[in-house]
C-alpha cells in the first residue's frame, strides 16, 4: 500500500530497489512519477509510486507462454528470467505498465515484491529505506496487520480498476490525474524530460525510428492531446522513459503472411466448389501457403529478444496463453499443408478424390480448411489478452482477423492469374470475392475506426490512425490504394468497362496486398503509442 500523505517524492524506493535488484540504467521496477496542478502561484505537485500491482487476475501471468511469470500461492506475481522468451507479450498485457526488458540479459523484468527478502522474513527494500513509512506491506488476509487495517480503515483506490485484474496495490489519497496516464499529456519541456527520448534498452531502437529515440512519437502526443488536457490542468513534470512500439514491423507483417499462408489455402478450397483445379494449381497454392506460413514463423522468432529459446514455447507450454495456442494451431496446418502438397505432387486425382462422399482426401481437405480458418482468427485472441492495449479490445478483431484470409487469398490469386492456369470458372467468380472480401473489410474497418469506443485509450489510438502520424499511411494506403483503386478496377474487370489487356484483376491483387499491409501495421502500431503510465 502506498501512502500518499506522507510520500516526500525522495525517489529513495527507487534507488533502493536498484541496488537490491542491480536493475540497468534506464529502466526501473519502481519509480516516482510527479505531477503537477493549477496556475503559478497557486500550484500544487503531486506523487505518486509506479510499480507492479501484483494482480489477483494477473493478465501478464495468463499471456505469457512459457510461464516465466507466475502467481506464487501467497499472492506475489513473480518471475524467472530463465525461462523468458523475450516475446513482450506480457509488456502488453500489463495494463500498468509495470515491466520491463532487461537491456543486460534480454528478459522481462518487474517488481517481484523482494520474494527473496519475503521468503527470509524480512520487508521488501523500498519498504525498509521510505523515511515516511508511505510503503507498508504486510498480508492483506491478516486482519490483525498493518496493511489490512488501514486497507479497512482508509479510502484506498486501485489504478484502473475496470480492468479487471483485481490490483493489490492500494493507494491511499491517490491522485486520479496521476493513476491514471491518460489525463496528463507528456510534453517534452519539463524537468527530467530528456527521459522520454530513451535510455538503456530502449536507446537501441533510436537511429530505427523517427519521432522520439525510443520510437515514440513524441509530437504525436502533443498533436493528439486528451480531451480534457490543458494548461491549468495536470500535467507531468517527472516521469519513467516510454518504451516505444515494442511489437514493430515484425508483428505487423507476420498478421499479414499469416494471412496469406491461410487464404491460399481457404481461396482455392472455396473456388474449386465451382469447379475443380488441377493437381498442377493445388501445387501452386499449397507450396505458396506453406512458404508464406515459413515466413510466420521466422517473423515471429525474430521478433523474440531471445530467439533462441522459441521451442520452449512447445516445449514448457502455458496453455492459456494464445501464443501457445497459436503456435500448435500453426504447427497443425503446417503438416495438414504438407500431407496435402506430397499428395498434389504426387499428382493426386483431385477432382474425384475431393468429391467422394467421406474420401480420406475429402476429409483432409475439410481439417485443413478448419486449421486454416483457426490460423487466420486467432490472433484476435491473442491481440484480447494483451490488456494493455485498448484498441485491440475490439469485438470485431475476430471476423476482421477471419476475414483476412479470403480476402489475402483471393488477392494472391488474383495477382497470379496471368501466371497459373486457373480453371475458367474461377476468374470471374475470384472478381467477385474478391470485391465481396474488400468490401466487408473496408466496413468492418469504418465501423472499428469510427463507432464510439468503449475507453478514452481506444479512442486515441483510433484518433493516431483517423488524423494522426498513421492518417497518411491509412488513408494513402489502406483506404485509397488498398481498397478504392482496386474496388474500381475489379468494377472494370467484371463489366469489361477498361480491362482491355487482362490487367485490372493482377493488378487489384497486388493493391489489396500492399494495402492489406498498411492496416495490419496502422492496426498493431497505434495502440501501443498510447502511455500506460
Ligand atoms: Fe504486475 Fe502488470 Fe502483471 Fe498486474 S499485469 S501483476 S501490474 S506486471
Amino acid at each position: 500500500m502506498i501512502d500518499n500523505r506522507k510520500c516526500i517524492g525522495c525517489h529513495a524506493c527507487t534507488v533502493a530497489c536498484k541496488a537490491e535488484h542491480e536493475v540497468p540504467v534506464g529502466v526501473n521496477r519502481t519509480w516516482v512519477k510527479y505531477i503537477e496542478k493549477g496556475i503559478f502561484p497557486q500550484t500544487t505537485r503531486h506523487f505518486s509510486v509506479m510499480r507492479c500491482n501484483h494482480c489477483a487476475d494477473a493478465p501478464c501471468v495468463e499471456i505469457c507462454p512459457v510461464t516465466a511469470l507466475y502467481r506464487r500461492p501467497d499472492g506475489i506475481v513473480d518471475f524467472d528470467n530463465r525461462r523468458c522468451i523475450g516475446c513482450k507479450a506480457c509488456m502488453q498485457a500489463c495494463p500498468y505498465d509495470a515491466l520491463y526488458i532487461d537491456p543486460q540479459n534480454h528478459t522481462a523484468a518487474k517488481c517481484n515484491y523482494c520474494a527473496h527478502r519475503v521468503d527470509l522474513g524480512l520487508e521488501p527494500a523500498c519498504v525498509n529505506v521510505c523515511p515516511e513509512h508511505a510503503i507498508v506491506s504486510g498480508d492483506l488476509q491478516d486482519p490483525a496487520s498493518e496493511i489490512a487495517q488501514l486497507v479497512a480503515r482508509e479510502q484506498v483506490t486501485v489504478r484502473k480498476g475496470e480492468k479487471g485484474t483485481d490490483p493489490q496495490l492500494f493507494y491511499i489519497d491517490g491522485d486520479a490525474a496521476s493513476l491514471d496516464a491518460s489525463r496528463t499529456q507528456a510534453a517534452a519541456d519539463y524537468l527530467w524530460s530528456s527521459q522520454e527520448s530513451g535510455v538503456g534498452h530502449f536507446a537501441r531502437f533510436a537511429e530505427q525510428r523517427k519521432g522520439g529515440r525510443d520510437g515514440s512519437p513524441v509530437g504525436e502526443r502533443r498533436q493528439v492531446p486528451p480531451p480534457e488536457a490543458s494548461a491549468e490542468e495536470a500535467r507531468r513534470v517527472y516521469d519513467a522513459p516510454d518504451k516505444g512500439v515494442l511489437w514493430g514491423w515484425e508483428v505487423s507483417g507476420y498478421i499479414w503472411t499469416k494471412a496469406l499462408s491461410a487464404g491460399l489455402f481457404l481461396a482455392p478450397f472455396l473456388l474449386s466448389r465451382a469447379a475443380e483445379a488441377s493437381a498442377g494449381v493445388w501445387s501452386a497454392c499449397l507450396g505458396a501457403a506453406l512458404f508464406f506460413l515459413a515466413l510466420t514463423g521466422a517473423l515471429l522468432v525474430k521478433d523474440l529478444d531471445k530467439p533462441a529459446r522459441f521451442a520452449y514455447v512447445l516445449l514448457r507450454p502455458q496453455w492459456r496463453s494464445w501464443l501457445v495456442r497459436g503456435a500448435w494451431i500453426i504447427g497443425a496446418y503446417a503438416i495438414l499443408l504438407t500431407l496435402l502438397l506430397a499428395l498434389a505432387l504426387s499428382q493426386w486425382s483431385w477432382g474425384e478424390a475431393m468429391l467422394r462422399p467421406g474420401g480420406a482426401v475429402a476429409l483432409l481437405m475439410i481439417l485443413t480448411a478448419l486449421a486454416a480458418a483457426a490460423t487466420a482468427a486467432y490472433t484476435a485472441y491473442l491481440l484480447a489478452q494483451a490488456k494493455g492495449r485498448d484498441l485491440w479490445q475490439s469485438p470485431l478483431a475476430v471476423l476482421k482477423m477471419f476475414l483476412h484470409a479470403p480476402l489475402a487469398g483471393t488477392a494472391a490469386l488474383a495477382l497470379a492469374s496471368p501466371w497459373i492456369p486457373l480453371p475458367q470458372g474461377w476468374i470471374w467468380l475470384l472478381a467477385w470475392m474478391l470485391s465481396a472480401t474488400l468490401l466487408l473489410h473496408l466496413a468492418l474497418l469504418g465501423l472499428e475506426l469510427t463507432t464510439p469506443h468503449a475507453t478514452r485509450d481506444a479512442s486515441r489510438a483510433a484518433e493516431f490512425i483517423l488524423r494522426g502520424r498513421l492518417a497518411p499511411a491509412f488513408w494513402g494506403g489502406a483506404v485509397v490504394c488498398g481498397g478504392l483503386i482496386p474496388l474500381a478496377l475489379l468494377l472494370g474487370h467484371t463489366s469489361s468497362l477498361f480491362d482491355l489487356f487482362g490487367w485490372a484483376l493482377p493488378l487489384a491483387g497486388l493493391l489489396v496486398l500492399v494495402g492489406l499491409y498498411f492496416s495490419e501495421h496502422a492496426w498493431v502500431r497505434a495502440p501501443q503509442w498510447i502511455r500506460l503510465s
